[in-house]
């Protein structure tokens, strides 16, 4: 059993045939009903796809023009590239703990990491399941701090009934295979800001900003693009945005297949006390991209073992995530120790993402379940 399957069909087919049959492959037509798609999911001014979730957040730290100087703060238990993405520009990710109830950023300790030099807050929405923004919110906005939502797990979640990815300042997601919608790589940046859009559009499309001006030329055949930027090409191709529209068509109905699956595995591990289950935030707004049970005793080496008999039966899973502190790059630049983040540390060594996603059959999650009973 995979721990995840991406849900193709005939739209996939028809879509990608139409691309090719048009000869159009790069950014254009599919890709703007692509973005137009997300836009309107989302209730959200601009939505610009690009090559994947990473380039997104990159996009998202040049458009908000962080760099040298500038601390961002990042939760120290996310996908390495949430911590990249400040990096790339120069600036300083600064990690804070999470909370083991929801695996999102903790807003006691966020506010004492938070120094003049804070520029911006990552809130990753981690799984599926929203980062605490109402917080989130409150302590940025009376500083003038940018939030950038890391919703790259998160289409379709809410956080009090809103849809994520549009309450922050710039909104990042991801079309990996390992997300609820798939592109095979992909990403896109949402923002309600003109600013933020018009620099994410001229930075994904290597620095262009525009054309000359026609009073010196005229415009014609012969008039090419000005580039006052230093960007990159971070497009989405029409061949990615093809399968992409496909994959926007069903959206609602791989969330509700994904929620039932996770309240149903919720259900039944009720009973077993040694693991703790997803019971924190806003459930009610979780997607269940992941989900992810701690082993609560035992720790690593039973959640290893635990593993270890899950694999034994064919059954893939693999940890929650990173505890980006302990990876040797923090780690080394930053003199970080393991300890640190006890939170971060304790979620990658306990922690279990089971198979989830749209297809899988009750019959395959009761298997999951057994072996869960048996050993846990
Ligand atoms: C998957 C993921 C990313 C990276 O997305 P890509 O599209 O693979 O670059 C970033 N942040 C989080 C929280 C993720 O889960």
């Amino acid at each position: 059993m995979n721990i995840t399957e991406p849900s193709f069909d005939e739209a996939e087919i028809a879509l990608l045939r139409e691309c090719l049959d048009s000869k159009w492959v790069t950014q254009g037509p599919l890709t703007e009903r692509f973005e137009r798609l997300i836009a309107e999911k989302h209730d959200v001014k601009h939505a610009l796809a690009c090559t994947s979730c990473t380039a997104a957040l990159h996009l998202a730290t040049m458009a908000l023009k962080l760099g040298p100087g500038d601390e961002v703060i990042v939760p120290a238990f996310t996908w390495v590239t949430s911590a990249h993405s400040a990096e790339y520009v120069g600036a300083k990710p600064v990690f804070v703990d999470v909370d083991l109830s929801t695996y999102n950023i903790d807003p006691e300790r966020l506010e004492a990491a938070i120094t003049p030099r804070t520029k911006a807050i990552i809130a990753v929405h981690l799984f599926g399941l929203a980062a605490p923004m109402d917080e989130i919110l409150a302590i940025a906005r009376p500083r003038g701090i940018q939030v950038i939502e890391d919703a790259a797990c998160a289409i379709g979640t809410t956080y009090k009934g809103r849809l994520v990815g549009a309450i922050g300042d710039i909104g990042c997601f991801s079309f990996h295979p390992r997300k609820a919608v798939t592109t095979g790589e992909g990403g896109a940046v949402t923002t309600n800001r003109d600013d933020l859009a018009a620099r994410v559009r001229s930075q994904r499309n290597h620095g262009a900003t525009g054309a000359p001006d026609p009073s010196i030329e005229p415009h014609g055949p012969w008039t090419m693009a000005t580039f006052d930027n230093l960007g990159f090409n971070l497009r989405l191709s029409d061949i990615q945005a093809a399968v992409g529209v496909a994959q926007m068509g069903k959206l609602d109905r791989l969330l509700s297949e994904r929620r039932r699956l996770g309240r149903r595995y919720s259900e039944l591990l009720t009973e077993v006390n040694s693991i703790a289950r997803p019971l924190g935030g806003d459930l009610d707004g979780h997607t269940y991209q992941s989900y992810v049970i701690r082993v609560l005793e035992g720790g690593r080496m039973r959640r290893n073992a635990l593993m270890t008999a899950l694999a034994n039966q064919k059954i893939q899973t693999r940890p929650g995530t990173h505890a980006v502190h302990r990876l040797g790059y923090y780690a080394n630049k930053y003199a970080l120790k393991p300890e640190q983040f006890p939170n971060a540390a304790l979620a990658e060594d306990t922690t279990i993402t089971l198979p989830i996603f749209p297809g899988m059959t009750e019959d395959d999650q009761n298997q999951v379940v057994k072996i869960l009973r048996a050993v846990g």
